[in-house]
């Protein structure tokens, strides 16, 4: 089965071809973060519009470079949800209309359920059942993964995701969007010994997470090092450092104590963040100690793109689940709510 992958949730318009027997085929990006760094955030309004842009040019450039002509197709996942509406609408109506003249199958997926399962990719899948992280830029997740669709909320962010965090603190020191490439290249440079940052919640029982004070805390660092006239790009590296570094430790902590708690050996990490080098080593380290595995998405699909959507619609449509004409999207969507393949 050859299956197109839209994806439009947010700043990234992707495109892939999945083939259930081969594999990824190939998939294009077009990213509108140079779009959006002037506002310093994404403005939803000019994403929609530069999606409707994009689409058709991608997908016409993705079939080329695989080769295949539409007829080729035999079903189309598109992201449903959660995201910007304007922008979902996009992707679902693009997909939609071209099954529909096409008469294949089309199927919505859950853009988190694409993170989550976006190591699939890779030669080295990991087995069910595993404990997943799930960082991204909206989301911070602790999930129980017993097959697809068969998820098991265990810890969430009670404020900002880690990603979010990331371009908060970018956007506090003047680094730009989006953050957290920018915090984690200045980190490199940064002394890990100068500032120690708070690990939230850690002391704390249970799988939750909250990264706002960490913030708050690279917010009162940095007006102190104003006031002492200590304002210097060395000082931004440290504090990065620090930020860092009281991230990953964290995100450790709560995967130790999931793997615990569920008794289980496999840790997958997906989204955005978990593109970050601490965070990975942090996190390889604990899976070594214990003997595990630790499994990641290559970098490039870390952050949004078509592949992981074109992946996990093509499971569901193996599975015989598709929808009909009367599509729908849904700007906010629990992942407890899929239904099992
Ligand atoms: P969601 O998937 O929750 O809807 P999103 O699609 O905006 O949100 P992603 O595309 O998965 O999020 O990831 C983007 C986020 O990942 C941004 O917050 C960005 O700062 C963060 N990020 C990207 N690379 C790194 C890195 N190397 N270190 C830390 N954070 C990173
Ligand atoms: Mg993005
Ligand atoms: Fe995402």
């Amino acid at each position: 089965m050859i299956v197109l992958g839209i994806e439009s949730s947010c700043d990234e318009t992707g495109v892939a071809i999945y083939d259930t027997d081969k594999g990824l085929v190939t998939h294009t990006l077009y990213t509108q973060m140079a779009l959006h760094a002037e506002y310093g955030g994404v403005v939803p309004e000019l994403a929609s519009r530069d999606h409707i842009r994009k689409l058709t040019p991608l997908i016409q450039q993705t079939l080329k470079q695989a080769n295949l002509d539409q007829s080729n197709l035999n079903g189309i996942a598109y992201t449903a949800g959660p995201g910007l509406i304007g922008a979902l609408l996009a992707g679902a109506s693009v997909a939609r209309s071209m099954a529909f003249a096409l008469n294949i199958p089309a199927v919505g997926v859950h853009h988190m359920e694409g993170h989550l399962l976006a190591p699939m990719l890779e030669q080295q899948q990991p087995q069910f059942p595993f404990i997943c992280l799930l960082v991204s830029g909206g989301h911070s997740m602790i999930i129980r993964v017993d097959g697809i669709g068969r998820y098991k909320l265990l810890g969430d962010t009670l404020d900002d995701a880690a990603g979010e965090a990331f371009d908060k603190t970018a956007k506090l020191l003047g680094l730009g969007y989006p953050g957290g490439p920018k915090v984690s290249n200045l980190a490199l440079q940064g002394n890990p010994d100068r500032y120690k940052f708070p690990r939230p919640m850690i002391d704390r029982p249970g799988l939750d997470m909250s990264f706002s004070g960490l913030k708050t805390y690279t917010l009162n660092t940095w007006n102190q090092a104003k006031k002492d006239n200590d304002a210097t790009e060395q000082t931004k590296a440290d504090i990065c450092r620090a930020f860092e570094m009281a991230v990953a430790d964290t995100l450790r902590i709560k995967c130790k104590r999931a793997l615990e708690q569920e008794n289980l050996n496999r840790l997958v990490v997906s989204g955005g963040v978990s593109a970050n080098r601490e965070i990975r080593y942090q996190l390889d380290k604990l899976m070594q100690q214990r003997k595990g595995e630790a499994f990641y998405p290559r970098l490039e699909f870390c952050t949004d793109n078509g592949a992981m959507i074109a992946y996990a619609g093509a499971q569901r449509l193996l599975a015989g689940q598709s929808q009909d004409l009367n599509f729908a999207t849904t700007p906010r969507w629990s992942l407890e709510e899929l239904p099992a393949v």
